[in-house]
């Protein structure tokens, strides 16, 4: 089986080449490294079942082996990316899935479009159902990433819906672990906190921190998603994969302190325009038609990935 993953090189899709190389696939791992890093895939490059390809999967490209699988990852999906790069994040989600879903359908492939949460806005329904059809701010900082991802979504069920290609989306909650970046535009809340906290340095809640995510362990995220990928009643279907609990950012920094050992306080700094109050996924859906649910706990989740950042940084 050969698969292509684009986006291979970045957070998630590094951690699915990872599972797909072990299982034997031929992976063809296509990124442009604009947020990816080599770091999360030059382990791969020994091995025989893996090829990377430096591409923008914006602009078009064409295989001539067999492909059974796209699984369409690349964008860069960070808040204070959406700032410098919202060009660059319309055309991974929208000319990038179109490209990735003309790959499906000239090998008669299966597609994975990864999608997000983000699709839902500033939900006013949580946890939030795949049904809830959004509350999003087309012209806001985040309408880039939001608005492209809606339109990745409607572009896979167009193709459903006129060729027949086998799509499956998976609506991606806040996930973190090993391998996240910290630092500047890439930093999300999970490795900023670890970070800071491992230096002493003051924690940066946004607002008042009583904003909520619920964070997934990447571990737990990859499988879901290969579940979505693999399970053959699964075509057509949009599955929110993420953790089913809130928590605060301040709970969060609380957390991340008392893990660490750290000596940081908080410091506290204006609410980023439209950041959504509340996040968190009904995973029914998952649980029924995947038999998925998290497994890692928050706690032991962030102990881990603390680890993995001590470790980098001794
Ligand atoms: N956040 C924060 N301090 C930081 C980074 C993020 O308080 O240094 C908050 C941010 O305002 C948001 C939440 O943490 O409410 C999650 O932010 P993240 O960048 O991880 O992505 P998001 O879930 O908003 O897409």
């Amino acid at each position: 089986m050969t698969v292509i993953v684009t986006g291979g090189a970045g957070f998630l899709g590094s951690y699915i080449c990872d599972v797909l190389v072990e299982q034997n696939a031929n992976v063809i791992c296509i990124d442009n490294y604009a947020s990816g890093t080599e770091s999360n895939i030059s382990h791969l490059f020994d091995a025989e079942n893996f090829r990377f390809v430096r591409h923008d999967i914006a602009q078009p490209i064409f295989f001539d082996e067999n492909i059974d699988v796209v699984m369409h990852l690349a964008s860069r999906a960070s808040p204070l990316e959406f700032y410098d790069y919202p060009i660059q994040i319309f055309k991974a989600n929208t000319l990038g899935t179109w490209i990735a879903l003309g790959i499906a359908k000239r090998h008669g492939a299966r597609f994975l479009f990864a999608s997000t949460s983000e699709v839902y806005g500033s939900a006013e329904v949580v946890p939030t159902p795949e049904t809830y059809n959004g509350n999003v701010n087309p012209v806001g900082v985040r309408g880039c990433y939001d608005e492209s991802k809606r339109a990745g979504e409607a572009i896979c069920i167009a193709y459903k819906r006129q060729h027949n290609i086998d799509v499956r989306i998976a609506r991606i909650f806040n996930t973190y672990g090993p391998r996240m970046r910290a630092e500047g535009v890439y930093g999300r809340v999970v490795p900023r906190f670890i970070y800071q906290a491992l230096r002493n340095e003051q924690l940066t809640i946004f607002g008042d921190g009583k904003q909520t995510r619920s964070f997934c362990y990447v571990t737990d995220q990859i499988e879901g998603l290969l579940r979505l990928a693999w399970f053959d009643g699964a075509s057509g279907e949009v599955v929110n994969i993420g953790y089913p609990e809130e928590t605060t950012i301040l709970e969060l920094a609380e957390m991340i302190i008392e893990i660490t050992g750290s000596e940081s306080n908080m410091s506290f700094h204006p609410q980023p325009e439209d950041d959504p109050r509340r996040r968190c996924p009904l995973i029914d859906k998952a649980k029924n038609l995947l038999k998925w649910k998290p497994e890692m706990g928050l706690r032991e989740g962030l102990r881990r990935t603390a680890e993995w950042w001590r470790a980098g940084t001794a």
